[in-house]
């Protein structure tokens, strides 16, 4: 493509902001990125409090998100933050250990189960199912792989058929039934359900497994986790320093236009013209919600086939809140509330997070899903409710809410839909309109996975 094609970035948070970054070291430097907010970094959000940073949205990564390394060295930054730690408590509010199987003698032919269960997903992932971890879906509910492979920061291209890779489609507890390794579960629920991702009798294991691939849970397992002492908002704050254009804040699109040749967008009265558009910002929201936000095929010409694809895309309903405590209240530490994270308790605190372990003057921050898509949605409010209620129950009452968001969180498509190929279908319509589609649809709400699918999209395509 020509170096200089003029490009339109929709939404400044990794993957737009990633885009900026690949797009500029690749050369091509006639790029503008269009931020609705007024800031950047999206759903990795760190306000101050008492002079220090929290998060309201992502807190964490592992050693290979490889694509926000290539952000950390673009702006000479690392990740310097508070190491994470955490223990389990049941609903009641006891401290349990249920992987100590010392504390758990009668749980210890399970634990043994399971690990050896454990032991053969993760045989089966690297013969069976080879080619799984890819960033991305191509090909996958064909039978096929094509991508860059993850196994080292390098992602060198590679592609092949594997028939097996259709079983992806599968709601993950399915999945696992049907390869004998359903206690598997336990281990992968901690940092998926509760990270707001889902029940695993709804989620595509392509989504598990692709954000879980079995190094990156073994990293979870071992605490082998990477965070930032000024908040995961940080590193896109520097990032966006770092670009030759950083993002235009408060851009308030209203509406885009697609000739042949040229994208027009009307962004704050203004209409501008570019010839490529990336849009990293939500396509499509199956609700009105509260925030304002539309998705992409309300503002812009939307044709039918974006219609009628974008419009099976769900998203999950994920509360964070940040409340202070009393010092005598403040937890100990960060717990998992195994007992929440089953769709029975749906509304129910199933994580809580102590950041910073050296004081007690910091928040404290809860996480909820109130969405299963069979059952009816819990409102916001009552989860709420329920939280402060759990925080109770858990000893660790809430004195005060000092922030709050319910977040457009981890959009994604059904078993259905990702069997009849819904991804190699958004796939070939890549430059169809002179648009590109990006951002956490198109791989997994993390913010790594969105981060190298930006990479891989510029790899591709310019
Ligand atoms: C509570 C929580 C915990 C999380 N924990 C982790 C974690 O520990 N580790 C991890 O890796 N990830 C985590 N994530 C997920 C991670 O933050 C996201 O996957 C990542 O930020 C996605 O990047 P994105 O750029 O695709 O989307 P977003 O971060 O959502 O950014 C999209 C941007 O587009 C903007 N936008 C939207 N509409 C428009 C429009 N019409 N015009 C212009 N701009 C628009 C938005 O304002 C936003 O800035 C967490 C998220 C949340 C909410």
């Amino acid at each position: 493509m020509d170096k200089n094609v003029k490009i339109c970035i929709i939404g400044g948070g990794p993957a737009g902001l990633s885009a900026g970054m690949y797009l500029e070291k690749k050369g091509y430097e006639n790029y503008e990125i269009l931020e609705r907010l007024d800031r950047v970094g999206g759903k990795c959000w760190s306000p101050t409090y008492n002079g220090r940073r929290y998060e309201m949205g992502a807190i964490m990564g592992v050693p290979s998100y490889y694509a926000v390394h290539d952000a950390e060295e673009f702006c000479g930054i690392t990740h310097d933050g508070p190491k994470l730690n955490r223990n389990y408590k049941d609903s009641k509010g006891n401290v349990i250990e249920p992987f100590e199987p010392k504390k758990n003698i009668l749980k210890i032919p399970r634990l043994l189960k399971m690990k050896k269960q454990i032991k053969v997903l993760g045989e089966l992932l690297e013969t069976k199912y080879k080619g799984y971890d890819l960033n991305g879906h191509r090909g996958v509910a064909e039978g096929r792989y094509e991508g860059f492979s993850q196994a080292n920061a390098k992602r060198e291209p590679v592609s092949g058929e594997n028939p097996n890779l259709k079983d992806l489609a599968l709601p993950f507890k399915e999945f696992c039934r049907i390869n004998n390794v359903e206690l598997t579960q336990d281990v992968w629920i901690g940092p998926f359900t509760s990270f707001g991702y889902g029940y695993f009798d709804e989620i595509p294991a392509a989504y598990v497994l692709k954000y879980l691939d079995f190094k990156t849970c073994m990293n979870f397992v071992k605490i082998n986790l990477w965070t930032w002492k000024n908040g995961t908002q940080f590193i896109w704050e520097q990032l966006n320093d770092h670009l030759k254009h950083p993002a235009v804040l408060n851009s308030k699109i209203e509406k885009i236009e697609r000739t042949k040749d040229k994208v027009l967008v009307t962004v704050n009265g203004e209409v501008k013209e570019y010839d490529k558009l990336i849009v990293t910002a939500p396509l499509f929201i199956p609700d009105k919600r509260a925030d304002g936000q539309k998705g992409f095929i309300e503002y812009c010409d939307a044709r039918e086939d974006e219609k009628a694809l974008f419009s099976k895309i769900d998203y999950e309903r994920y509360d964070v809140l940040a409340v202070e405590t009393k010092p005598e209240d403040h937890p100990e530490i960060s717990y998992y509330v195994f007992d929440n994270m089953v769709p029975e308790r749906l509304g129910h605190m199933m994580v809580y997070y102590r950041r910073w372990r050296d004081t007690k003057d910091q928040v404290i921050t809860t996480y909820a899903l109130r969405k299963h898509k069979d059952k009816a949605e819990v409102s916001y409010e009552d989860c709420r409710k329920m939280v402060l209620e759990d925080l109770k129950t858990m000893k660790n009452p809430a004195s005060n809410v000092i922030n709050e968001w319910s977040v457009y969180y981890f959009p994604h498509v059904f078993s259905d839909d990702y069997a009849a190929g819904w991804y190699d279908k958004v796939e070939a319509m890549q430059d169809k309109y002179n648009t590109f589609y990006a951002g956490e649809i198109m791989s997994f709400g993390d913010m790594d996975e969105t981060a190298e699918y930006s990479r891989e999209l510029v790899e591709r395509f310019f």
